[in-house]
């Protein structure tokens, strides 16, 4: 897999994943595949990268390399195809086909904040564009480089724990460091902390990728969204450096910081990130599941919960009956012992919902709101299924989206979008959404909600269906179009965590109106006059 386009396109920790037998069955029953069609041979992307020179004038890699070293400057074909894309699934068919149109001319390696703000001065002088990155997780095409220029990646040097306050339950990092080495750090820290902060991505994106693309983990109904964890931010923009101070909270005028928030790489670096952190009491955490017999009654059990005032659940989720059905047909549940009793008593399939709910914080308030909670799931008709369920899922809570590869291997195309979405809204949104994706020919659709708020929740759709083999990329973005259309349309965000990239980016002036892409291009155009920063209607901005 070495140096080929496979070896960039694979998620996870690069090794071949197999199907289950119960994926393959499902596979079967919804797309009408045969043995013969598992074979996975289709747009595999085996073959060895091949790109042009970069293009990047001699003096300014000279440049380059004077400011931050030889081994820093990456012109290489494979170093530049890495950096070339996310996880789009554009970007994914992209390299699958060997297409890469823009590499960056160069990857650039900074090792301390001098470092960046030279390069952002030589880039700005030369007019240069800069793409700041962290793992390239990024599932909005964010990080792709349609200008060239240079792909600054934080992650290799850029990754310093700062200082960890015990005082006041903060961390300060630099933007390039992990999920995985953030918690190390944090847990191993004095009597043990953690930030809380566990994205599905967790194990391949970094700290200025959470803020800059405005990510969520998965306990975020408990810990808040990355927006409600940074405390402050350092930002070194071709303009000049904006350093917001650490305050638990302030008035004093809008609040500058959350500008960056959210920023995707559009208005300059971020190189300094001040977090909450809170104590780590894994060991205290409790966890409860239920069967709902349907969707509308465990979104109100849901709702309910939320607005009980009891405490917010660290993972919270609903699996709509689509989704709840796949997991109890891969995990062959269906038929069992337990199913059958199930059925007895009117949680029937196609219309049952799994709830999994984890407490974080105190043991003794996670047993009262467990408490609570049990009660408000009984009167609406929940039936309680335990701990197990819950403690199975975060088993495989990061490498269930490795599957992706392997159904994209036989030919089958696997996405996702989320949207936030108004309580009132939510069951209508759900609706629509599934009313336009069924009108395709071949689809399975699965939803669930797994980030909750008192007035209201996201929703996370994800579809499989058969590529148009031959028609592969306008048949996704028709089919996706349509999808954020119909989002839009019916009350939705157009993202909850994913952010905006340039994939969402047409739909931008709409939503936000004139006005407000006048304001949000009138701060990218101060603080990057020449247009360097993240190039190429990132967030809709020229
Ligand atoms: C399988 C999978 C699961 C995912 N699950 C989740 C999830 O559960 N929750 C979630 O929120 N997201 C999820 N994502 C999306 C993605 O992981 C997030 O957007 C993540 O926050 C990106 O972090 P990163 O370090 O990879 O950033 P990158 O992809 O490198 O960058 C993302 C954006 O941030 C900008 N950026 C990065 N670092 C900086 C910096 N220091 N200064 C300025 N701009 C910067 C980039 O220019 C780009 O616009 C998932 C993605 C995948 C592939």
């Amino acid at each position: 897999m070495e140096k080929t386009y496979r070896s960039i396109v694979k998620w996870g920790d690069k090794h071949e994943e197999i199907l289950e037998e119960g994926v393959k069955a499902l596979v079967k029953e919804k797309f009408g595949y045969t043995d013969d069609d598992f074979q996975p041979n289709y747009l595999r992307g085996d073959e060895e990268v091949i790109l042009p020179d970069s293009k990047l004038p001699e003096a300014v890699v000279d440049s380059l390399i004077k400011i931050c070293g030889k081994e820093n400057v990456d012109i290489s074909a494979y170093g530049r195809a890495l950096h070339s894309y996310g996880y789009f699934y554009t970007d994914l068919l992209n390299l699958r086909k060997g297409n890469i149109a823009t590499p960056p001319a160069a990857v650039v390696s900074p090792r301390t904040e001098e470092e960046i703000e030279e390069i952002v001065h030589l880039c700005n002088r030369k007019k240069i564009a800069i793409t700041p990155v962290g793992g390239r997780s990024s599932v909005t095409r964010g990080v792709e480089t349609p200008h060239g220029g240079i792909s600054l990646d934080l992650s290799k040097h850029f990754n310093k724990v700062l200082e960890v306050n015990e005082t006041n339950l903060t961390v300060t990092v630099q933007p390039g460091i992990s999920g995985p080495e953030l918690e190390k750090h944090l847990n191993s820290f004095g009597q043990g902390y953690t930030c809380g902060h566990f994205p599905q991505s967790f194990e391949y994106s970094c700290v200025g990728g959470w803020v800059a693309a405005r990510g969520a983990g998965q306990e975020s109904t408990y810990y808040g969204k990355i927006d409600n964890l940074v405390l402050s931010l350092k930002i070194i923009a071709p303009a000049g450096v904006i350093e917001t101070k650490t305050f638990p909270a302030s008035a004093e005028g809008w609040d500058l910081m959350r500008t960056f928030i959210g920023s995707e790489g559009a208005l300059g670096v971020i190189t300094r990130v001040v977090l909450k952190i809170k104590p780590n009491r894994e060991e205290q955490a409790a966890y409860a599941s239920f069967i709902m017999k349907d969707f509308e009654s465990a979104t109100k059990c849901m709702r309910q919960i939320m607005q009980s005032e009891t405490g917010y659940p660290a993972l919270f989720r609903i699996s709509d009956p689509d989704e709840t059905a796949t997991a109890f047909k891969i995990k062959g549940f269906d038929n069992s012992k337990e199913d059958k009793i199930l059925k007895v008593l009117g949680y029937k399939p196609g219309k049952r919902c799994l709830m999994f709910i984890s407490l974080k914080g105190d043991a003794d308030r996670n047993q009262l709101m467990k408490k609570k909670i049990k009660k408000i799931a009984k009167k609406n008709g929940g039936f309680s299924t335990g701990k197990k369920p819950v403690v199975e899922w975060l088993g495989q809570r990061y490498s269930s989206s490795y599957l992706r590869d392997p159904l994209m291997d036989i030919g089958i195309m696997t996405d996702t979008v989320e949207t936030a979405v108004m309580w009132d809204q939510l069951v209508p949104l759900w609706k629509a959404v599934r009313r336009y994706l069924f009108q395709r020919d071949k689809i399975h659709v699965m939803t669930h909600i797994s980030h909750v708020y008192e007035n209201g929740a996201n929703l996370y759709f994800t579809f499989l269906s058969p590529m148009k083999k031959g028609k592969e990329m306008e048949d996704y973005l028709q089919l996706h179009k349509g999808l954020i259309d119909s989002i839009h349309q019916n009350g939705g965000s157009l993202s909850h965590h994913h952010g905006i990239g340039r994939a969402l980016a047409p739909w931008m002036e709409e939503e936000i109106g004139k006005t407000g892409m006048g304001m949000m291009q009138a701060v990218k155009d101060f603080l990057d006059p020449k247009g360097i920063m993240n190039p190429g209607n990132t967030l809709g901005l020229h």
